[in-house]
């Protein structure tokens, strides 16, 4: 999404007050803010990137000149345009503006025109002459002070919605550095999350009760191992326990979902004796489909009753089973543990970093093209009159994990070649723990 206008409507001032931070340079001077700038934008959990695309202007400098093409051409890419112009008086500028809008593929959808300067209800009178100027979606603001901001937000996430665009938003994490990975405890109740939870913080954070009653108190915590810092996300589901007469804490995955917006990677943790419930599954395919990591965990194996060796094959069996209700999550790695023993643990503990070190994972696009190469002479592409070719190839996001191919034929391309493509990025890679989003793309 980006923020369009001449100098001095306040472009800087909108962004920073969307953004909340002071990463503009806001001056009096038109045309300081030459940079493009970005920042993300928060819509009720959702994030946006915003551009401050440096202004519109018909002043003839090269500069100018420059910053109002570059300008153009990050609105006509954006998924949302805001164009700002000041209440009181169009001028010559926002005319100009207005007509190239106007020839944008997608106007007047993807435009919101951002009436700035409305401080009160004086210059609400001034509103009238932009309503006939022919754009969708109207928002009367006042950048510094802060008013209708809200609503501005509001129209936003309904514009992106209704344009279906998605590609704007960007999942919470992406803000963080790599530094702290995220995790997020999932499973029903009294599987044995605030045990876990204890065990890996080492401490008594969360209280356990043989009741699945619960309170509201957040628990959450962050543990080092082996030079990493583990963030544990306060989940639903984990918490303070003191309050036993309290209602269950339900298994939903509504309330799942926003633990795996928040989350690197999510460990699904099921009672061995129980095994897989229908949420379960739910839970762990959306997890997949958005990119995050999986662990399937399997709880409670000191329950498992009979000598050793005979509480190992019952394991196994298990483990077969469980595989065969998540033929998704074929990468996904499974560990067998007791939170209340401590075994198992340290093997959790050693996925937890594979899986956060692969989804971090990049690999640089000289090397990929070289695998390519290499896979498509073990493979070769189908011939069907003409020849399927892929051009190029390049590694477009971790966490998630997405590659993007350039192909010559979008129609042409088969469907199992991209499986294989997916197959060889995973064994040959390094990606055999995660998810990994193949597209392609016709050039
Ligand atoms: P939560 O609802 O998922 O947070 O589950 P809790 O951590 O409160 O555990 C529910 C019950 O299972 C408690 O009585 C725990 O003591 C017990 N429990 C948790 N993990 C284990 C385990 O590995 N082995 C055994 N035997 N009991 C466990």
């Amino acid at each position: 999404m980006a923020v369009l206008g001449r100098p001095n409507v306040g472009k800087s001032t909108l962004f920073n007050r969307l953004v909340g931070r002071q990463r503009a340079i806001t001056d009096p001077t038109p045309g300081v803010t030459r940079d493009v700038l970005e920042g993300e934008l928060d819509l009720g959990g959702q994030r946006v990137r915003l551009l401050d695309t440096g202004g519109y202007t018909l002043e003839r400098g090269q500069l100018q000149r420059e910053v109002s093409q570059r300008s153009l051409a990050i609105a006509t890419s954006s998924d949302l345009t805001l164009a700002l112009v000041e209440v009181g008086g169009l001028t010559r500028e926002d005319q100009a503006l207005f007509d190239r809008l106007r020839r944008l593929p997608d106007f007047p959808d993807k435009v919101v025109l951002v009436i700035n300067k409305v401080d009160g209800p004086k210059q609400e009178l001034g509103l009238g002459e932009f309503q006939a100027l022919g754009f969708g979606s109207l928002a009367a603001v006042s950048a510094a002070h802060g008013r209708g901001i809200a609503e501005l937000k509001e129209l936003i996430r309904k514009c992106l919605e209704r344009a279906g665009r998605a590609g704007d938003l960007l999942p919470d994490h992406q803000r963080r550095s790599d530094a702290e990975l995220h995790l997020a405890i999932i499973g029903k109740p009294n599987t044995g999350k605030s045990t876990l939870l204890n065990r890996l913080l080492g401490e008594e954070r969360a209280l356990v009760s043989e009741s699945p009653g619960t309170t509201r108190d957040p628990v959450g915590g962050t543990l080092r191992y082996r030079g990493r810092t583990l963030r544990i996300l306060d989940t639903a589901g984990i918490r303070r326990k003191s309050r036993v007469s309290e209602a269950v804490e339900y298994y939903s995955v509504n309330r799942a979902i926003q633990s795996i917006e928040q989350a690197d990677l999510v460990v699904l943790l099921m009672d061995v004796r129980e095994g897989v419930s229908d949420q379960d599954k739910k839970i762990a395919d959306l997890a997949v489909r958005a990119g995050r990591g999986v662990i399937l965990a399997l709880n409670k194996v000191d329950l498992l009753a009979g000598p050793k060796a005979e509480a190992k094959a019952g394991l196994r069996g298990i483990e077969e089973k469980v595989r065969f209700f998540f033929p998704l999550l074929d990468f996904a790695p499974l560990v067998a543990l007791s939170a209340a023993t401590g075994s198992g643990v340290d093997r959790l503990l050693a996925e937890i970093l594979e899986v956060g070190r692969q989804l971090q994972r990049r690999v640089p696009t000289g090397r990929l093209n070289l695998a390519v190469k290499h896979w498509v002479a073990e493979y070769t592409l189908p011939v069907r009159g003409k020849n399927v070719k892929i051009r190029y190839a390049t590694q477009t996001g971790a966490n998630p994990v997405r590659f993007l191919f350039f192909v010559n034929s979008l129609r042409l391309f088969p469907q199992r070649y991209l499986s294989y493509l997916k197959n060889r990025i995973r064994a040959d890679l390094g990606f055999g723990k995660v998810p990994v989003d193949v597209r392609l793309r016709e050039s």
